[in-house]
């Protein structure tokens, strides 16, 4: 777990065009542990938020040229800054200028002349705020990414395939492009178990799903486990030759693994066999007869044989 609360390294970037400000400012929080960088223009601060990625910015909001409002709206235009917490510094009374802060992004503002205990606990809390809003943005992104993977093979679940699925069939359907669905199921791997161990049937579970999703190379291709030992990969905008060379590869690169397996009653090896179905969608047509149709000619593989792979198209 990360620390939450700030480090007294962090980095204070004060931006006023009035030097005898910037070394009050300084002093000021010098003295409360922060680190800190200085630009006496809009022009500069920009610059050094680039360089530097300070965790506050405490900005003049009257400077000449580029002013503290329009160096605001720039600072939320950078990918890196566009995050970091602006605490804008205006005149006592003016409430024009206060009203703009807000306007333009600034997170709060403290007035000339600078209250100082009131300076202090806001620099602190907005670090504090913004620092805990990476982590929960972090924390958030990992989550996403926990809820449609599989834990064993690193490949997208069963979850991830269906969502994806029903995205591109109707994408499909809408533009008229045919879509391909993959089916792999992994060659008496009951066997495999048996023979190595459930440990060796996970690890060679792992290979195989990588060495499928190295296969498929467009961003658009979705690779994922579909059930225990099987896969399942969907192919937008990929027609059926498209899909069975595809499928003959895959096929051919998991036999060429050479994976010991000795109970296997087709080859020496690990193999798989593959069902292909292709689609054009139909407005309002269901994908699950895609998937049965891929079912049957999987099924029709392992029947003629294993090792191989088959085609059902679908409107037959
Ligand atoms: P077939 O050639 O007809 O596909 O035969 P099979 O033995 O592969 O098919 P079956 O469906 O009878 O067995 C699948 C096996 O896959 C049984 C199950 O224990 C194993 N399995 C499923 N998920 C996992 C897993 O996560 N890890 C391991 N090690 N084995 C798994
Ligand atoms: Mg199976
Ligand atoms: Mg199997």
């Amino acid at each position: 777990m990360k620390k939450i609360f700030p480090e007294d390294q962090s980095l204070v970037l004060i931006v006023d065009d009035e030097q005898f400000i910037r070394l009050q400012l300084r002093l000021a929080l010098e003295r409360e542990g922060y680190q800190i960088a200085e630009a006496q223009s809009g022009r500069e601060a920009i610059n050094l938020c680039n360089q530097l990625h300070p965790q506050i910015v405490l900005l003049d909001a009257i400077m000449p040229d580029m002013d503290g409002f329009e160096c605001c709206t720039l600072l939320q235009s950078l990918e890196y800054s566009q995050y970091t917490p602006v605490l804008m510094i205006t005149g006592l009374d003016d409430q024009e200028s206060v009203d703009r802060a807000f306007e333009v992004g600034a997170i709060d503002f403290v007035t000339k002349p600078i209250h100082w205990p009131v300076l202090r606990q806001r620099v602190r809390r907005l670090i504090q705020q913004a620092q805990i809003q990476r982590q929960l943005e972090a924390a958030n992104r990992e989550l996403q990414r926990l809820v449609t993977i599989d834990g064993l093979t690193q490949v997208a679940n069963r979850r991830r395939f269906e969502e994806y699925f029903t995205q591109e069939w109707q994408r499909m359907a809408r533009d008229q492009m045919p879509i391909s669905l993959i089916l792999c199921d992994v060659d008496f791997f009951k066997f495999f178990n048996d023979t190595y161990g459930h440990q060796a049937g996970d690890r060679c579970l792992q290979q195989v799903a990588n060495t499928i999703k190295n296969t498929f190379k467009r961003p658009a291709d979705l690779v994922s486990r579909y059930g225990g030992e099987e896969f399942a990969i969907i192919l937008p905008k990929t027609d059926t030759e498209g899909a069975i060379l595809l499928a003959e590869t895959v096929c051919s690169v998991i036999r060429k693994l050479a994976i010991p397996h000795s109970t296997s009653q087709v080859s020496p090896y690990v193999t798989i066999s593959i069902g292909v179905s292709t689609t054009i969608p139909q407005p309002g047509s269901d994908l699950q007869k895609m998937i049965a149709m891929a079912d049957q000619a999987l099924y029709q593989a392992k029947s003629e044989g294993r090792d191989r792979v088959k085609f059902m198209p679908l409107d037959q």
